[in-house]
């Protein structure tokens, strides 16, 4: 795939940018070992310094930034802005919290005969990120802040058709404050990912993307025994229950389905809803798909822009074409405009049987797909039938089947008459083919660190602290 910033809406290519070569790619790894020595003598204070700063900088370009994302990927002008204000606070948030995320942990000195007994937490060095293109900020930010605060440091290979998101942010946090090889942009394409990843300088990656990119860095990480953070694809379940909210479900369901034009993988795939109240569902639902507007994603009124890539765009049209051709039904949309750009209306498509392929493969696009089931145990049965289990929304105003989807659904995340999202303070990530490990809280940020084992025997060493309240 070549690197290149081609606007989706029009499918011309603005902007294209040759690989770095393997000397530029040596010598950037080695800028980042040095850098992760220079990073990791620094205080936490000092780190947030710079963390707050970036922070100040995305809040001041927020409109600039915004308009770049929206011409690489073709989200609405209006998703992205918000996409930078989040990424701000998450930079607000890590730099705020991690001195208590990175506090050393006092054991039980006494029951391991000890004088004295905790965890630390430190870095362990270089990690490489591999981002996807559909929330380019947000998906590096949210491995960068927590990753910078820890006092490891970043190289980042995001998706060929996002190189000036980027780029601005290596120029982000190098103008924040933080020493260069802090956090570094490697212009390069997915077949430098393992020669990236076996260099020893190296020490753990993180991957948030395609089952497949997930399959391909977890054999290189496993050959190279070095740990992998996983966020992969999902299917996300959509179960309204008979005593649901429907109006409310009906309007939450179509932001859920259709968020960054469909694109999301929490997005909510699968809409799995009680036969008592399928056809009153169905009906509100459709209504709702129908009445998003397709356009410009620059324009305020626009719901939905178009898809990032051709590819993209053609993946959505043969699942739903596939679906057609075996006798699902279509209530709305369902067919690719003739039309420059990688435009696809909002669709929803009942009447899916197993062999078809939007009933086992993720839809990445504003296509949903309608199921209708009889009992609280089939809706089980079909939520969890999937090779994923990212996350999963219920609607239901039952207190005993809202502690029952919250320990039945198989998935990373449960979101009860809600849409499912992610926060700094909560962990995020899934179980089963939808990858493994954590990004966010203080999990994520532990992640990429080496929890360590103090014991001390003899003479106490002092009062219990933090690896980054000191310089080691
Ligand atoms: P993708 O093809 O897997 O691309 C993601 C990143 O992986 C890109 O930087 C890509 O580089 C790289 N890559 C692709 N194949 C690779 C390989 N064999 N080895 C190493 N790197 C490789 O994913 P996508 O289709 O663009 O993005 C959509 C997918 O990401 C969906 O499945 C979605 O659900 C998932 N996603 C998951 C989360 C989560 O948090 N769980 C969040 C967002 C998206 P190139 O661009 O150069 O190919």
């Amino acid at each position: 795939m070549s690197i290149a910033t081609t606007n989706p809406s029009t499918g011309q290519v603005l902007k294209s940018y040759d690989p770095m070569s393997a000397e530029q790619i040596d010598a950037a790894i080695e800028r980042a070992d040095l850098a992760y020595r220079q990073l990791r003598g620094t205080t936490i204070e000092q780190r947030a310094g710079w963390m707050n700063a970036a922070a100040d900088l995305l809040d001041a370009e927020r409109d600039e930034i915004a308009r770049i994302m929206t011409t690489e990927m073709g989200k609405t002008y209006a998703a992205a802005k918000a996409e930078v204000t989040k990424c701000a606070a998450a930079c607000r948030f890590y730099a705020g919290h991690a001195a208590a995320y990175l506090a050393d942990e006092p054991a039980d000195a006494a029951a391991v005969k000890a004088r004295q007994a905790f965890i630390r937490y430190q870095p362990i060095g270089p990690v490489l990120a591999v981002m996807p293109w559909n929330f380019p900020l947000w998906q590096v930010m949210r491995f960068a802040a927590p990753a910078l605060m820890a006092g490891n440091t970043g190289l980042l290979k995001h998706a060929s058709n996002v190189p000036q998101t980027a780029l601005l942010l290596e120029d982000l946090f190098r103008r924040a404050g933080f020493a260069e090889g802090a956090f570094t942009t490697l212009l390069v394409g997915s077949d430098a990912v393992d020669t990236i990843l076996s260099d020893p300088r190296v020490r753990a990656a993180t991957l948030t993307g395609s089952e497949g990119a997930g399959r391909s860095i977890a054999q290189i990480a496993g050959r190279e025994l070095k740990k992998t953070v996983l966020e992969l694809g999902g299917s996300d379940p959509f179960v309204v229950m008979p005593s649901a909210d429907l109006d409310r479900a009906a309007q939450v369901a179509t932001t859920a389905r259709c968020q960054n034009n469909g694109q999301s993988c929490i997005a909510a795939k699968r809409f799995i809803v009680h036969t008592d109240v399928f056809d009153a569902f169905a009906e509100k639902f459709a209504a709702a798909m129908a009445a998003l507007r397709v356009g410009d994603p620059m324009d305020d009124g626009t719901d939905v822009g178009p898809l990032a890539t051709e590819r993209g765009r053609d993946e959505v049209n043969g699942q739903v074409r596939d679906a057609v051709e075996n006798g699902a039904t279509v209530l709305v949309g369902g067919e690719q405009p003739d039309q420059d750009g990688w435009w696809y209306p909002p669709t929803v498509v009942t009447d899916l049987t197993p062999e078809m392929r939007m009933w086992r493969e993720e839809v990445f696009g504003p296509v949903a797909g309608l199921f209708r089931v009889s009992s609280y145990e089939e809706a089980i049965e079909v939520a969890n039938g999937t090779s994923f289990g990212l996350g999963s929304n219920a609607w239901t105003q039952d207190p005993d089947e809202q502690r029952r989807f919250a320990t039945d659904l198989d998935a990373g995340n449960v979101f009860i008459n809600g849409m499912t999202t992610s926060f700094p303070e909560l962990p995020f990530g899934g179980v089963k083919n939808s990858g493994y490990g954590r990004e966010l809280s203080a999990l994520g940020m532990r992640e990429f660190c080496n929890t360590k084992t103090v014991w001390v025997g003899g003479d106490d060493i002092g009062p219990v602290g933090s690896a980054g309240a000191h310089a080691e």
